[in-house]
């Protein structure tokens, strides 16, 4: 915890404790009251406590992950993001675009391996940027790399896993179609901030984190009754307050259309390749307070993660601070976009969350409130999703059994 100071946004620390019980009474927090409670240093134990009540009410002391295998499709992007190392032009030695055969196999082996999930993360619209992709693309016997991606899910349906595809801006007709073959997809909002895009920000070049377009796929994939994962990316620039809009706004548009399923955490690591390889990374406190402010600003339902694999030290930390998911853990594949930060061996993750007094299990792509809501998965999907839930139920403890 930070040293104590003074609350700094004009909340007195006996208004902000009255605040955090808003949550648990059923009521919301305000837009000053969330960002005082980020700004505050001095209320940080207790507004931990908050979330971490409000998370036991909700989800109890069972906390999730999604065993995944991770299929970057392609690692060409038209945007450059200044932290970003996944992404590459054509001509780097580690541009990788994986042919369908390379998708099978490791579709197989995830799937041999206990997998159920295949991420399908990639960078976005690189056809629009590179004619050597246009001409790959064209030989696959496709025009978008939104095509290929549908192409890809069918390959890892068939190979017995439940596709989710991150896959950048996509159209409202391009969601539809992915609906068909992916039980749920993704696209991190990062923050609302149009600030980021200024120059010298880290957004600067990347036309597709411009937020307006961003909360439209939002929207849209809301229309579509699309399950949907998004997120926050801590640490590029953005304000305290700025954080608390990409919360509200995410919260409206879950109002609005229930189809958040879970919302992303996610800290800036810095890297010695990348732009902002100096830029400080967010805090333990930093991560965990913000971890408690989505839990509580957030609606109950909806999932709140972060990746262990960025935070290995503080898995207690952000279970106290309402955390009730791990996303997705690999057996086989690193982590692309953090591949200096290896997976948790999920029976010592186990163990960590058991000694925190939680439980750690199985969970789909798809969260079990979509599945039976209407219209939210395609049938064509029911029978997998059915066969995978129920091998998930069956290995149920499977993490705890195996624990050291
Ligand atoms: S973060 Fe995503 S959009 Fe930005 S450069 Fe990397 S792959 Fe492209």
């Amino acid at each position: 915890m930070p040293e104590p100071s003074p609350p700094s946004g004009g909340t007195c620390a006996a208004a902000l404790r009255e605040a955090l019980a808003k949550p648990l009474a059923g009521d919301d927090l305000t837009r000053a009251e969330a960002i005082d409670l980020l700004e505050t240093p001095a209320i940080a134990a207790e507004l931990i406590g908050a979330a971490g009540a409000l998370r036991d009410r909700a989800w109890g002391r069972t906390v999730t992950f999604s065993p995944k295998v991770f299929l970057p499709v392609t690692n060409l992007c038209r945007d450059r993001c200044t932290y970003c190392t996944f992404r590459k032009d054509p001509e780097d030695p580690d541009a990788w675009t994986m042919t369908p055969e390379e998708l099978r196999t490791w579709s197989a082996r995830g799937r041999r391996l206990g997998c159920k999930e295949a991420l399908l993360c990639l960078g976005d619209k690189p056809e629009v940027a590179f004619a050597s992709y246009r001409a790959t693309l064209a030989t696959l016997g496709h025009r978008t790399t939104a095509e290929y991606v549908e192409r890809a899910s069918r390959i890892a349906l068939d190979a017995g896993l439940l596709p989710h595809a991150n896959a950048g801006l996509l159209t409202f007709a391009e969601m539809a179609r992915l609906k068909e073959v992916n039980v749920s997809l993704g696209l991190m909002l990062e923050n609302v901030s149009p600030r980021l895009r200024g120059r010298g920000e880290v957004h600067q070049w990347a036309p597709d984190k411009e937020p307006a377009r961003r909360l439209r796929m939002l929207r849209e994939a809301g229309e579509l009754r699309i399950p949907f994962t998004t997120g926050l990316l801590l640490g590029i620039g953005e304000t305290l307050a700025e954080r608390v809009d990409t919360l509200f706004a995410i919260r409206d548009l879950h109002r609005a259309y229930g189809h958040v399923q879970e919302v992303i955490v996610q800290p800036f690591r810095a890297k010695p390749t990348i732009g902002r390889s100096d830029a400080a990374e967010p805090t333990a406190t930093d991560l965990a307070c913000t971890v408690a402010v989505a839990r509580l600003v957030l609606d109950p339902e909806v999932s709140v993660q972060a990746p262990p694999n960025l935070s290995p030290a503080d898995v207690a930390l952000l279970l106290a601070a309402g955390l009730n998911d791990w996303g997705g853990i690999s057996p086989l594949t690193p982590d692309y976009v953090n591949p200096e930060a290896p997976w948790p061996h999920v029976a010592a993750l186990g163990a960590a969350c058991r000694a925190a007094g939680h439980r750690l299990r199985e969970r789909l792509a798809i969260y079990p409130a979509y599945i039976d809501r209407p219209g939210f998965l395609a049938p064509a999907l029911r029978g997998g999703v059915a066969a995978l839930a129920a091998e998930a139920a069956a290995g149920d403890g499977a993490a705890e059994v195996h624990a050291p």
